[in-house]
């Protein structure tokens, strides 16, 4: 079948919109016709080569659609199911799925590495040539196969370009605050980088009853969201030490749990030093391939309990619903993280303006 994808062919910031073939989906594999996928800082990352993929590949990992077909042996879904796409779909048998340890399935994993599904091979091709697989979803396209794990059914009276964000950001920030922060109701707790990530782990500390919960960026307008979505204190840290602030606010200890969602050396930074000795830190962003980070040792000292996890210690399988669920009752805002929608044609400008610091979320959708 032919459909429109959006392919990287280099690693040099733009996406080539066009024609590929998808084929039928194997065992255990489904078709996933995709309704929304969203625009995620690691596609940008990967388009500029800061994190290493085989190319070509069709990217977006973050997309929610509708089954339309499923291969022999699938039980997990139906055609007609509503479904958002977990990147980390676990085989359920090797060490890590054996140990409760699914987001490190070594099956995912070794696929994931090389751009392929769990058999080895992809379902993408261009004039008789291969094209990869990113994160096992490949979103930014008319169609996907995932392996059925990664297709994880949905209430259908929930709106599928919501549904979209359930697949990365608002999973892996609402995770890094609740399960991976373990926040508790009173606890005190900053999060630095209000990009999607961390508007979601801001979203997952009101949820579970934190206060203060602080807010920190370098950009206002992403302070103004997170304010709408429950951060009690906003910093601008061009204008204001974020470290000093929560200490003020925290009797000089520092915050119970400090989340970091942007990704650099001097917000790691700041995580560590604004956390409380005992507390937590939990680290969602992350560097380009190869970089090191740097930070005094002394910030080490104190006992605290530091976490970096890329999908905020999720279960997909079960979170998905029950963000659905939290979303539906009015808790979690979704709507309001979704700056701009745009069809899969101009995927390079939502990527433009994703780098441009004035996005939420952006969304590409697919016609009905
Ligand atoms: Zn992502
Ligand atoms: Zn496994």
């Amino acid at each position: 079948m032919e459909i429109l994808a959006a392919v990287l062919r280099e690693p040099n910031g733009r996406l080539s919109v066009e024609e590929i073939q998808i084929a039928a989906p194997g065992r255990g594999e489904v078709l996933v016709r995709i309704a929304a996928s969203g625009l995620c800082h690691t596609d940008w990352e990967t388009m500029h080569g800061q994190q290493p993929v085989n190319l070509p590949a069709v990217i977006g990992h973050e997309g929610a659609g509708v089954v339309e077909a499923v291969g022999p042996g699938v039980t997990l879904v139906q055609p007609g199911d509503h479904v958002a796409l977990s990147w980390s779909p676990n085989c359920g048998h090797c060490f890590y799925c054996d140990r409760g340890q699914p987001i490190l399935c070594e099956v995912a994993t070794a696929a994931n590495a090389k751009g392929v599904l769990f058999d080895g091979t992809t379902r993408f091709s261009s004039d008789g040539q291969p094209i990869h697989y990113y994160s096992l979803v490949s979103s930014h396209a008319e169609r996907t196969i995932v392996p059925e794990q990664a297709a994880v059914p949905l209430r259908r009276d929930f709106p599928l370009d919501r549904a979209a964000l359930l697949g990365c950001a608002v999973t892996t920030g609402y995770g890094g605050a609740v399960h991976a922060g373990r926040v508790r109701p009173a606890d005190s707790v900053v999060v630095i980088g209000c990009g999607a990530v961390g508007l979601s782990a801001v979203q997952g500390a009101r949820i579970a009853g934190a206060f203060p919960i602080v807010a920190v960026d370098v950009n206002p307008l992403k302070l103004t969201w997170a304010e709408r979505l429950g951060a009690t204190h906003t910093v601008n840290a061009t204008e204001r030490d974020p470290v000093a602030l929560v200490r003020d606010l925290t009797h000089g200890r520092g915050a119970d749990v400090a989340i970091e969602a942007a990704g650099h050396n001097v917000t790691i930074r700041q995580a560590l030093e604004a956390s409380r000795p005992g507390g937590r830190v939990v680290i969602l962003g992350k560097t380009a391939f190869g970089q090191e980070v740097s930070f005094p040792f002394t910030i080490l000292m104190g006992e605290r309990e530091i976490v970096r996890t890329s999908y905020g210690m999720s279960r997909p399988r079960q979170d998905f619903p029950m963000l659905a669920d939290l979303s539906m009752r009015g808790e979690l805002h979704l709507d309001e993280m979704i700056t701009m929608r745009l069809p899969l044609a101009d995927i390079n400008r939502g990527f433009a303006e994703l780098q441009g610091g004035n996005v939420a979320r952006a969304l590409v959708v697919f016609d009905g």
